[in-house]
């Protein structure tokens, strides 16, 4: 039996007459910019993350791009952010003109390293992005203490972490920081039918200067303070996303199910390890370090796989011995971000980000979406099994 990295039909099909009804309420309501189901869905997603004010937006990135322009980010400043993560993180940061200043990994996590951050931080440093990867969130108590203290705001990057949660905190990723950026990209795990994102805040002037900025920078009609841009998220988008959201802690209570299973199941196979504490630095299969009773949302389940120091060898032959039998997996990321060819003239590219350079030699993201059988799971376990000849 195949088993996809994700199946966007599945999840679609089980919903298919709500869907229906939300294309046709928007059809027939005659309004396809802005309007009540844009304000019903920001109502709904400021709830549920414990922000005050949601923006829907058009994408992930721009809800990023937004929020640098929010807080009048432009050439001669740097912001810091992780150098592993996907590219929107950064790519932003440039298009403001900019300047992207990549931080490590923390040592035996996915997410930046708070310690790191602290180290680069300049006269110039104008934000903090940190990514919450894989829908686990990264060191927000460490990175807030560093970011209150010299007075920088955080943008957090959530795009993977809609309603991930730590102890530590009441509200959820994005709800942290000055500004939370989510993606409805249709693999995250609220995803809409095509592009889509939100921008949070609690800070009331922000938000007025991103609603602003979100049009054109236009108020009133026709009158422009600041150059803004179209930011819009589509009502039909929104519509959609509403009936997901209905289901949404469903998902995410599959999504943890299934980790809890591939925590448990490979977590007794010879050469795999729960932490990369205990793990030889060769040879050696690595368990995320998040785990399920913590609140991650599991966008992603990601291994470390091993093999030969300074090689991706063994990384890529699981892959290609997953895929041989019809099992999907990718690599997130397989080159961070200082070594793009892009990011050159930021200067980083001949630097030692040791953690960073290892995730992207050893990372492989296994399936986890919700709608995973009993059966695809096991199949999963199984061919991992065999590779490693258990
Ligand atoms: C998906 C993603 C984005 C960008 O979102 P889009 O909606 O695709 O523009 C930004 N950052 C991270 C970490 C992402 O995973």
């Amino acid at each position: 039996m195949p088993v996809p990295l994700f199946d966007l039909k599945d999840q679609n099909r089980e919903i298919d007459a709500e869907l229906k009804a939300a294309f046709e309420r928007v059809l027939y309501s005659g309004q396809y910019i802005m309007g009540p189901e844009i304000e019903a869905l920001e109502g709904e997603l400021a709830s549920f993350i414990g922000a005050r004010f949601a923006l829907g937006v058009s994408s992930g990135t721009d809800a990023i791009l937004l929020a640098l322009m929010s807080l009048g980010i432009g050439p001669g400043d740097e912001v810091i952010c992780p150098t592993f993560t996907f590219f929107a993180t950064a790519g932003c940061v440039a298009r403001t003109g900019a300047r992207p200043v990549f931080a490590d990994s923390a040592p035996h996590a996915f997410n930046v390293d708070p310690a790191d951050i602290e180290r680069r931080i300049t006269a110039r440093t104008k934000a903090i992005i940190p990514v919450h990867l894989f829908g686990e969130m990264a060191d927000m108590a460490a990175i807030l203490e560093i970011a209150a203290r010299r007075n920088i705001p955080v943008i957090e990057d959530a795009a993977q972490a809609l309603g991930a949660t730590v102890p530590e905190f009441s509200g959820s990723a994005g709800a942290l920081g000055q500004f939370g950026a989510f993606s409805f990209f249709p693999t995250k795990n609220l995803g809409c039918l095509g592009d889509g994102g939100l921008l949070t805040t609690s800070d009331e002037q922000l938000a007025a200067r991103a609603r602003i900025l979100r049009v054109h920078g236009m108020e009133p009609k026709y009158f422009h303070s600041h150059v803004g841009g179209n930011f819009r998220l589509d009502p039909l988008q929104a519509a959609f996303l509403r009936v997901k959201l209905s289901r949404y802690d469903e998902y995410t209570r599959k999504r943890r199910e299934n980790a809890a299973y591939y925590l448990e199941k490979l977590g007794q196979l010879p050469g795999v390890y729960l932490s990369a504490n205990d793990a030889p630095g060769e040879d050696a299969v690595i368990l995320p370090a998040a785990r399920v009773e913590k609140g991650p949302i599991w966008n992603q389940f990601t291994l470390r796989v091993r093999g030969k120091a300074g090689t991706a060898d063994r990384r890529d032959a699981l892959r290609a011995f997953l895929s041989e039998r019809g099992i999907g997996s990718e690599i997130y990321y397989p080159m961070p971000l200082h070594t793009q060819e892009c990011f050159a003239s930021a200067g980083q590219v001949n630097e030692d980000f040791r953690n960073a350079n290892a995730l992207a030699r050893e990372v492989l993201s296994i399936p986890i979406y919700p709608e995973l059988s009993g059966e695809q799971k096991s199949e999963v376990v199984g061919a991992i099994a065999e590779f490693l000849g258990a």
